[in-house]
C-alpha cells in the first residue's frame, strides 16, 4: 500500500477516536447537565410547597391571635410537613453538589471525584475536566511526524 495513504488512514482513525471521545464527553456532561436540572426543578417544587406551608401555619398563627379556636393539629401537621421537605431539599442539594464534584470512570462505571487522576475501582484513567477536555487545533495528532518526514519526500 502506499505510504502516504497508510499515513492518511492512521491520521483519519486517530482522529475518529477523539470524535468519539469528545462526543461521548459531551454525551455525559448533557446528562449529568439534565440531572441536575432535574433536580433543580425537584427543590423549585419542594419550595413552592414550603412557601404554601408557611402561609398556611401564619394564618392558622393569626387565627390564634384573633382568638379563633388553635388548630393544634393542623399546625403541628404542617410543621412536621416542613420539616420533611426541608429535609428532602438538603438531600438533593446535597446530590447537586455531589454531581458536580463527581466523574464516572468510562472504564467500569464508578462515581469517582473530580479530583481522582485514577479510578479507585479499576485504576483506569479519569476523564477529568483537564483530560475530557477536546484537543485544541493546534495539538492536532501526527504533527510531530508528518510535518518532519512529508516535505523530504520531494
Ligand atoms: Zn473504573
Amino acid at each position: 500500500m502506499d505510504e502516504k495513504i497508510q499515513l492518511l488512514l492512521e491520521k483519519a482513525k486517530v482522529y475518529a477516536g477523539k470524535t468519539g471521545q469528545a462526543a461521548e464527553s459531551a454525551g455525559r456532561k448533557a446528562t449529568e447537565l439534565a440531572q441536575a436540572t432535574r433536580l433543580n426543578l425537584q427543590i423549585f417544587d419542594l419550595n413552592t410547597e414550603c412557601e404554601v406551608l408557611y402561609k398556611e401555619i401564619g394564618k392558622l398563627m393569626y387565627d390564634v391571635h384573633q382568638g379563633i379556636e388553635a388548630d393544634e393539629s393542623g399546625i403541628q401537621d404542617r410543621l412536621a410537613k416542613l420539616d420533611e421537605r426541608r429535609e428532602k431539599i438538603e438531600g438533593l442539594r446535597g446530590q447537586i453538589s455531589l454531581l458536580r464534584s463527581s466523574v464516572r470512570c468510562p472504564n467500569c462505571g464508578r462515581v469517582c471525584s473530580r479530583a481522582d487522576t485514577f479510578c479507585a475501582g479499576c485504576g483506569g484513567t479519569l476523564n477529568t475536566d483537564a483530560a475530557a477536555e477536546v484537543p485544541a487545533a493546534d495539538s492536532v495528532p501526527g504533527n510531530e511526524n508528518g510535518s518532519s518526514c512529508d516535505p523530504a519526500e520531494d
